[in-house]
């Protein structure tokens, strides 16, 4: 797929380096807060107000979005402040009812980015209206690549023009500091895929911990992408949704002031040389992972004609404890250590039993 045509999300924002920051509590939850919210981001500079109206949640019970009620509040936003707002859109009747209370930028969440017949009903509802506005595609929760360029695709096919991604991280099962871990690999490959397509990176939802939104930014800028939604809240201790990752329109204010634009334009004759050396050193590496498999083939030959079993647990063992420890003496990191060592242990093993297996 190609996106010829692009406009920009936001009329001359995101542009020079500077990123679009787009901000506002995860729900809208009464007016006062919606507005008081509004009215102190507006101060700090923020363009883009964001606000849940319908919250698709995790289980039933928790706050579901005051719904439409809500949408006149984000009209007064827009009046009292002239900031731009957004929201999410799950089905034909939010997007319906948004365009019709004048919202300009709409997203689809990340449980709904996952269902094509909801995205399609999505993409249906805005080419029926006409509407020129600006729409960005939460990544799918599962880290799946082609399903969220499916989505974007069906926009793109009904027509929408200002059209962006927004990578808030994936769901997993297990422990992790993030509470879903940024995976930055796939955002980078849907850049790659689609260059002139804008990526706006949620930190908020990536972190779920306040202290992680500060260097998640940092890094986003550092990546080159397009914007940040960051979620922030008048009172956030009293957030009905996502409490501990909202910030006060202050604190926003202060990180984003702290954030370090890298400039583009900067020569970059010594990191090409730098890159150069990494080349080498890759080719090296490949090399030595290919003198490796031979040998580890070899093995493999005197294994079979002595009818021994492939995998013997204590050598693996052994070797995973001294190469470990020797590479954290190195100032490498353990858990890194391992995992390339399992990565090389098991084509090494698939390739003995290749061998194992030929007549
Ligand atoms: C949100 O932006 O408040 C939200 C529900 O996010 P996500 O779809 O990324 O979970
Ligand atoms: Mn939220």
């Amino acid at each position: 797929m190609s996106l010829e045509g692009l406009q920009p999300l936001v009329e001359g924002a995101g542009v020079a380096g500077s990123p679009l920051v787009m901000a506002g509590p995860c729900s809208a939850e009464t007016e006062e807060q919606t507005l008081s919210t509004a009215r102190q981001l507006a101060m700090g500079g923020v363009k883009v107000f964001r606000a849940g109206i319908w919250k698709p949640r995790t289980k039933p019970g928790g706050f579901e979005g005051i719904g439409k009620e809500g949408l006149q509040w984000l009209k007064r936003v827009k009046e009292e402040t002239g900031m731009l707002v957004a929201t999410e859109v799950a089905m034909r009747r939010h997007v319906e009812e948004a365009l019709e209370a004048g919202v300009d930028i709409l997203w689809i969440g990340a449980r709904t980015s996952a269902n094509p017949f909801a995205v399609q009903e999505i993409a249906d509802a805005l080419k029926d209206s006409g509407a020129d506005v600006a729409v960005l595609v939460k990544n799918p929760v599962n880290p799946d690549l082609e399903l969220w360029i499916g989505a974007l695709e069906r926009l793109y096919n009904a027509g929408i023009r200002r059209l962006g991604a927004i990578h808030r991280g994936f769901s997993f099962y297990g422990k992790s500091i993030y509470r879903n871990p940024p995976q930055w690999h796939i955002p980078i490959e849907l850049h790659r895929r689609l260059p002139e397509l804008p990526i706006v990176v949620d930190p908020s939802h990536m972190g779920g911990r306040r202290e992680l939104i500060a260097p998640l930014c940092q890094q986003a800028l550092d990546m080159k992408f397009t914007g940040l939604m960051i979620e922030s809240h008048c009172t956030p201790d009293e957030a009905w949704s996502d409490k501990n990752q909202q910030v006060t329109p202050e604190s926003l204010r202060i990180i984003l002031s702290s954030l370090v634009l890298r400039n583009a334009e900067q020569d970059t004759e010594s990191l090409q040389q730098l890159r150069q050396q990494i080349d080498r050193v890759d080719t090296e590496l490949l090399d030595l992972y290919n003198r490796r498999m031979e040998i580890s083939r070899e093995i493999g030959k005197y294994k079979k004609e002595h009818s021994m079993p492939v995998v013997q647990e204590s050598r693996y063992d052994d070797l995973i404890k001294s190469r470990v420890a020797s590479a954290v003496q190195m100032g490498m990191s353990a858990d890194f250590m391992k995992t390339v060592l399992q990565a090389i242990h098991e084509e090494s093993v698939r390739q003995q039993i290749e061998i194992l297996n030929k007549n």
